[in-house]
């Protein structure tokens, strides 16, 4: 481990005294994107807010939306690569009074979206750090790249500042063998480190601990099974705070129906496309990941779009959100035998937040399993954590809006504060 001079961030209990590092800038690095988020640990607030996005072409784009109050601001114009680009963000945030040479900077938390089965929590990077990030590729070959890239200038730009890696897959590190195992020749898995990592890894933690505290509970004392149904979607069993079971495997293609990918689905699905439909494996990669899901069935992967035309009697896009539901609730039953006893069933991510149908329709005819919607509480829009089951049923339904980015802010300064306390 390199070592990282001593920061002057404080443990968030100990009484401070001014100048304390208290800000933590999140990066999420995409192929050809970068979204940022400057947080105040001392509140929890957004600083600041935005993302580059189209990154190398002619058209990339700028969105900075500084402290409350301020008006967004937008950039059009080539941005030729992450350097670039996190210049560009760099110099934004400078505009504000927040550059990333201020001294309340007490570091930066990387989104990283496989960490393998080596890390099992955040990790302050180093070269060693970023050699192994490097040897996951081969399991990660469209998200760790680009998430290394930005790492990378990240550390070029402050190259003496604690920098944090947050792991997707962390949180699933806990799953029993027994769930994390395919059942193939054991040899041949682990000889290419075929096994189920899972992912959203950071949304599940941080969602199955607020419906914890929703509860009025310890996150140790409870068992939960968390939807997180956005573009891409997922499921987990947590039991007493630990995942055992989680719905994406060696890559996020399995499980749920998506947006665009499959989730589950026969194996031999592959052979037969190759055989028979003469395809190449680029080609049913493509089908799976990107013209699957809700927008291989109806042509839509906006549930937004999708309600609207069930409501105009639309029997294609009834059909692909029946599936959806379908398979949801496959998970809902089978997560509820794998944890035995279930406390609470959360709903997260864009879907699960804003679709009250889908909670609807993923919760109906459960009541045997003591789970029911209360019709007028599922209607409730709101931000808040919140229930909507009735008060009487025997496992709360509860609404929990993601935050990611906060997760990867806290996980960031706790390890930071804890290294240099
Ligand atoms: P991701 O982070 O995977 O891109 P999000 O969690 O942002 O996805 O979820 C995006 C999806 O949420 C959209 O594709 C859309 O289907 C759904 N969504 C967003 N808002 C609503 C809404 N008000 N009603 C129904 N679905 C919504």
């Amino acid at each position: 481990m390199t070592s990282h001079p001593s920061p002057t961030t404080a443990p968030s209990d100990e009484p401070r005294s001014a100048p304390v590092a208290s800000r933590v800038l999140v990066l999420n690095s995409g192929s050809s994107s970068v979204k940022y988020q400057l947080l105040d640990m001392r509140d929890g607030s957004r600083l600041a807010v935005g993302l580059v996005e189209r990154i190398g072409e002619e058209t990339s784009r700028l969105k900075h939306t500084p402290p409350a109050g301020g008006h967004p601001r937008e950039q059009f114009g080539p941005v030729a690569d992450h350097e670039a680009a996190l210049k560009a963000v760099a110099t934004e945030l400078a505009a504000d009074g927040l550059g990333l040479d201020s001294p309340e900077l007490a570091a930066i938390g990387h989104r990283v979206v496989h960490g393998g089965m080596y890390f099992t929590e955040p990790t302050v990077i180093d070269d060693a750090v970023l050699a192994e990030i490097e040897r996951l590729i081969p399991v990660a070959p469209l998200h760790n790249p680009a998430n290394l890239t930005g790492i990378r200038t990240a550390m070029a730009l402050r190259p003496d500042l604690p920098q944090v890696a947050v792991f997707d897959t962390a949180f699933h590190t806990t799953m029993p063998e027994s769930a994390a195992r395919y059942a193939i020749d054991v040899k041949t898995a682990d000889e290419h480190r075929i096994r189920r990592y899972g992912f959203h890894g950071t949304s599940h933690a941080y969602v199955s601990r607020a419906t914890a505290r929703l509860l009025g509970r310890a996150p140790e004392d409870v068992n939960v099974i968390v939807l997180h149904l956005g573009n891409g979607a997922s499921a987990s069993a947590v039991r007493n705070g630990r995942c055992v079971d989680t719905s994406m495997g060696l890559t996020p293609l399995e499980g749920l129906v998506m947006g665009t990918r499959s989730g589950d689905m026969d194996p031999a699905v592959i052979f037969h496309l190759m055989r028979v439909g003469g395809m190449s494996t680029d080609e049913i990669d493509t089908l799976l990941n990107k013209q699957s899901g809700l927008i291989g069935l109806c042509g839509d992967n906006d549930m937004r779009e999708i309600r609207r035309r069930i409501d105009e009697g639309d029997e294609q896009a009834r059909l692909a959100f029946d599936i959806y539901i379908h398979r949801l609730k496959k998970y809902i039953g089978a997560y509820y035998a794998v944890l035995g006893r279930v406390d609470a069933i959360a709903f997260t991510a864009g879907v699960g937040e804003n679709a009250a149908p889908v909670r609807e329709a993923a919760i109906a005819g459960l009541e045997e399993m003591g789970l029911a919607v209360d019709g007028d509480l599922n209607a409730v829009r709101s931000d808040e954590p919140r229930l909507i089951s009735p008060p009487d049923a025997r496992v709360a339904v509860a609404v929990v809006p993601t935050d990611e980015e906060l997760e990867i802010a806290t996980q960031t300064y706790a390890l930071v504060g804890k290294n240099h306390a």
